[in-house]
């Protein structure tokens, strides 16, 4: 049956991604999701105005790749997008394509409070969240492909993700992620905020901006619909900011 068949073999397709720390079963490669990454950039920048070659450009770059270089993930190219918008919004595409809006990025005072944004992102990015909402949207179809070529003995080529087009993509890409990935990214971000020596309390400092900004009912904020739990969240980072002081 091949429901049993795709249970065995997602068992023995599980890689441990030391990011999460679990073995995960990913269907859908790097290079796939790199080309995904590739055709939704192009969407955003033909829809978006990037910013280039500014100060403000340069130093999200600085920051971000200095992050990035702590990331458990290096098997992509990490860049990183200013888009000119008053939205206070950041996000991750597939394939290490992180933006982040002038809205939220001048509402920033501090490199480490811009690192904390970028270490969740890179975070998100690090633990797989864009492509297993893939997956999860996916679902059937690829994991059925994974099995009859497997079963057939060919490279477990999947067939072309990107077939889906750019806007499909992109709408999944900036669906909301559940609760855990939320509290995955925060952990991870602290991490990399401490791994590359930026304060840890940036991200205390941005939960608690976005609190604020809520409670302002100023509405509207896409960061939060996207990031939402910011109270709880608070709490739950300094407990991972306790944790992280002791074991690194
Ligand atoms: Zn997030």
């Amino acid at each position: 049956m091949l429901t049993c068949g795709l249970l065995l073999v997602a068992a023995g397709c599980a890689t441990y991604n030391s990011a999460t720390g679990r073995n995960e079963v990913i269907f859908i490669s790097t290079s796939q999701e790199v080309s995904a990454g590739h055709q939704i950039h192009g969407e955003l920048s033909k829809k978006h105005k990037i910013l280039k070659g500014t100060d403000e450009a340069a130093r999200l770059e600085r920051i971000g790749q200095k992050v990035a270089r702590v990331s458990d993930r290096q098997d992509i190219e990490y860049q990183f997008n200013l888009i000119e918008s008053d939205e206070i919004n950041a996000f991750t595409v597939p394939g290490g394509h992180i933006y982040f809006y002038t809205g939220l990025f001048r509402q920033l005072n501090t490199d480490d409070q811009i690192a904390a944004v970028l270490g969740h992102e890179i975070g998100h990015s690090a633990a797989k969240h864009v492509v297993k909402k893939f997956q999860a949207a996916l679902g059937y179809n690829v994991a059925r492909n994974v099995v009859v070529n497997l079963l057939a003995l060919k490279a477990p080529g999947l067939g072309n993700v990107a077939g889906m087009g750019a806007d499909g993509l992109m709408t999944l890409a900036s669906s909301s992620y559940g609760r855990q990935d939320e509290y995955e990214a925060d952990r991870l971000g602290i991490k990399y905020l401490h791994l590359s020596g930026y304060d840890v309390n940036g991200m205390i400092q941005i939960l608690t901006l976005l609190q604020a900004q809520d409670k302002g009912g100023k509405g509207g904020l896409v960061f939060l619909r996207t990031h939402p739990f910011a109270k709880d969240r608070v709490v739950a980072a300094q407990k991972t900011i306790d944790e992280v002081k002791k074991k690194y």
